[in-house]
């Protein structure tokens, strides 16, 4: 968008609260369409700031307009079932990509700078100026039936030996002990054959503590056959996936987005490619509209939200072996079709396939645990109004 059709929306400029991945998506855009906003970002010293993060993403392009900040891709994913068993999947013309947060924190305001658009690093407390969109967390609402927690804890290592595939991202390997009602596994993104991002990672009700996670992470990365290492940095993680909904902002002129607003994927805790949607979205909406009045662009399709709502029943009520049902996804269906599905792009004719062959006796009592008499399967939380988006 040019400055002259900027001008046409003249009026209160835009507030765009948090500069993490969805507010940086955004940003990033206006910045391209030329339209007048504000950002307020909490200083780095804050205790609400984001810490640094890698964010992970796949497909034949991207993420969104960031493909030039990707700092390792990967043309094969592998699982490892908990007898060693390995599914290594080829990703064909597709890679899977992770970007740095503070390499995309350094690109946005590099052309938030020299486009002139004021970043204030403040916390903001309170509601946020009209029009806004606010990317600020919020807590996560417990009234779904299902709340699990994907919490790691991961390091960056250098192994004294070469003992790493860089071709390889290891998605899942389940030779880790296994909590009840969760799953628990390494998840493994190598940069050279000896060093890696090695995280140890649980979906499950509980966190563990501080020493908890150390001592998994340290017998994952020797069952892992990493061997003598040092660590060179750490990151770690709590992400709520649930089929609750998070409600809208409730200020009129202010629109909630970002994992505050569901665009966490129940079943994967994904969100950087949603956000890309969303973005892509919003934006048109400014430079069409200006920005007040903001809807926000659904994050995931119904069927989507009613399948990872079952499994994540399942898993937490122990019908299906988290460990056995991610294995056998991979195993039994071409790889584009799963991380299609996970990113919400699958086809209904292709969701039906996906769901044939996931563990149908497990499956079906889920299904049936949840119609109501009217014969229908619900997908709202169990009480209450779910409001918002
Ligand atoms: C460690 C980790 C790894 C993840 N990895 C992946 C991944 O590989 N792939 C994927 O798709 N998803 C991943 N996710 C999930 C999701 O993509 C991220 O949580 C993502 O950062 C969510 O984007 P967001 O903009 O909603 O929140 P954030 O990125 O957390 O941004 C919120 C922003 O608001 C700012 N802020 C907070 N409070 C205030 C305040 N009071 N005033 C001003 N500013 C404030 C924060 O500093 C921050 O910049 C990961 C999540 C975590 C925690």
């Amino acid at each position: 968008m040019t400055n002259t059709r900027a001008a046409r929306h003249a009026g209160p400029a835009l507030t765009v609260v948090g500069l993490g991945a969805a507010g940086a998506s955004l940003a990033w855009r206006l910045v391209d369409a030329g339209v007048p906003f504000e950002v307020v970002e909490a200083p780095r010293a804050a205790d609400v700031r984001s810490p640094d993060r890698t964010w992970s993403t796949w497909g034949a392009t991207g993420p969104g307009p960031f493909g030039h900040l990707v700092s390792a891709s990967w043309p094969r994913v592998r699982l490892v079932a908990p007898d060693g068993a390995v599914v290594t999947a080829d990703l064909g013309s597709w890679r899977y990509r992770s970007l740095h947060s503070h390499d995309l924190d350094r690109a946005v305001r590099a052309k938030l700078a020299a486009a002139g658009v004021p970043v204030h690093e403040r916390v903001l407390t309170g509601p946020a100026p009209v029009p806004a969109v606010d990317t600020r967390p919020v807590p996560v609402p417990t009234d779904g039936r299902t709340l699990l927690w994907q919490h790691f804890l991961g390091h960056r290592v250098r192994a004294r030996r070469p003992v790493f595939d860089p071709a390889t991202a290891t998605l899942m390997d389940f030779r880790t002990p296994q909590p009840a009602g969760g799953v628990a596994f390494g998840y493994v993104l190598p940069t050279s054959t000896t060093e890696a991002l090695v995280e140890y990672t649980e979906f499950s009700a509980d966190l563990l503590t501080d020493a908890g996670y150390r001592d998994r992470l340290g017998e994952f990365l020797q069952r892992s056959g990493t061997g003598p290492h040092e660590v060179l940095g750490e990151e770690r993680g709590v992400i709520p996936m649930t089929d609750a909904r998070f409600p809208a902002s409730g200020e009129p002129g202010v629109l909630r987005w970002g994992a505050n607003a569901g665009s966490i994927r129940p079943s994967t805790g994904y969100s950087f490619t949603t956000l890309q949607r969303q973005a892509d979205a919003l934006a048109a909406q400014v430079v069409a509209h200006g920005p007040q009045g903001l809807a926000l662009p659904p994050p995931h399709r119904r069927r989507h939200l009613l399948m990872d709502s079952l499994v994540l029943q399942a898993l937490t009520s122990g019908r299906v072996d988290g460990a056995v049902f991610f294995v056998d996804l991979f195993r039994r269906n071409p790889v584009h079709r799963v991380l299609g599905f996970l990113d919400g792009t699958t086809t209904p004719a292709q969701d039906v396939a996906l769901m044939a062959t996931s563990p149908r006796a497990a499956m079906l009592s889920t299904v049936l645990s949840r119609v109501g008499f009217r014969g229908s399967l619900s997908l709202d939380p169990p009480h209450g109004d779910p409001g918002g988006a």
